[in-house]
């Protein structure tokens, strides 16, 4: 497991406690999953392979390239490889491309990297009561390579993904999906992620509460130019243990059984 903790909490996010939420919304990418990390590991070990076929250079090497690459045209964008290959590397060749793109999906799952305490942290959050969602702007195929391999699909309530709304997390719409989807008011929302104004801001605009998750937070997101300010920042996913009392589910909507 890896940890990124280079920003510290604020010291007071440790003693607030946040009321209200019944739902948590995560945010997947550098929330959840260290993806600079998974992919990486995932690009090396692909131009491993592919050395074999042929393809010059050193796999470390070509993967940090890759990563550049990759976090300019979108991590998931379904041509990557082949990209990469064209124009970077200047191997116009259909078939090494090809399968350089179905190796890079195929060994992500397996090498996918969690920030530390991910798991326990999203258990103990259900125990107290709490509804959890997954919100991403990744699609629904890469989001079941990051969270399939790790047990995580079958912790969340529900899964909002890039198909759900029309443009992501450029507008607040997904988390209007998750009111809906869980059958909630606004005041009982409570959105965790990197991004300031994607994960968090917006989801204050509709009424909830918002969690700068500042471990995985990239220095291109600047907080300060966000519409509003997070309702708190943690340093680890585990301090929401501390922000987060016990919650009822009372007023949620129940299944009648016969
Ligand atoms: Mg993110």
């Amino acid at each position: 497991m890896h940890t990124t903790n280079k920003t510290p909490a604020r010291p007071w996010a440790k003693t607030r406690t946040l009321t209200g939420a019944r739902v948590i919304a995560f945010d997947i990418d550098n929330t959840i999953v260290d993806i600079r990390s998974t992919k990486r590991r995932a690009y090396r070990d692909a131009f491993q392979k592919l050395q074999r076929y042929g393809l010059p250079g050193d796999a470390s090497n070509l993967a940090d390239r890759m990563l550049k690459n990759a976090r300019r045209r979108g991590i998931d964008a379904p041509d990557l490889a082949k990209t990469f290959l064209y124009e970077e590397l200047g191997l116009r060749d259909e078939r090494l491309a090809q399968e350089a793109q179905r190796l890079l999906e195929r060994f992500e799952p397996a090498r996918v990297e969690l920030f530390e305490g991910v798991i326990e942290t999203l258990d103990q959050l259900r125990n107290r009561g709490y509804r959890l969602y997954a919100v991403t702007d990744a699609p629904l195929a890469a989001t079941h390579r990051r969270l399939g391999s790790n047990g995580l699909t079958g912790r969340f309530d529900g899964i909002i993904t890039r198909e759900d709304t029309p443009r992501g997390k450029a507008t607040p719409a997904p988390y209007r999906h998750v009111l809906e989807k869980a059958n909630i008011v606004p005041g009982e929302l409570l959105s965790v992620g990197d991004h300031p104004v994607r994960d968090v801001s917006h989801a204050i605009s509709l009424g909830g509460q918002g969690v700068l998750a500042a471990y995985g937070h990239r220095p291109a997101h600047d907080p300060s130019s966000a519409p509003h300010p997070p309702t708190a920042t943690i340093g680890s996913l585990r301090e929401l243990l501390a922000l987060l009392p016990s919650c009822s589910q009372a007023q949620a909507p129940r299944v009648a059984f016969a």
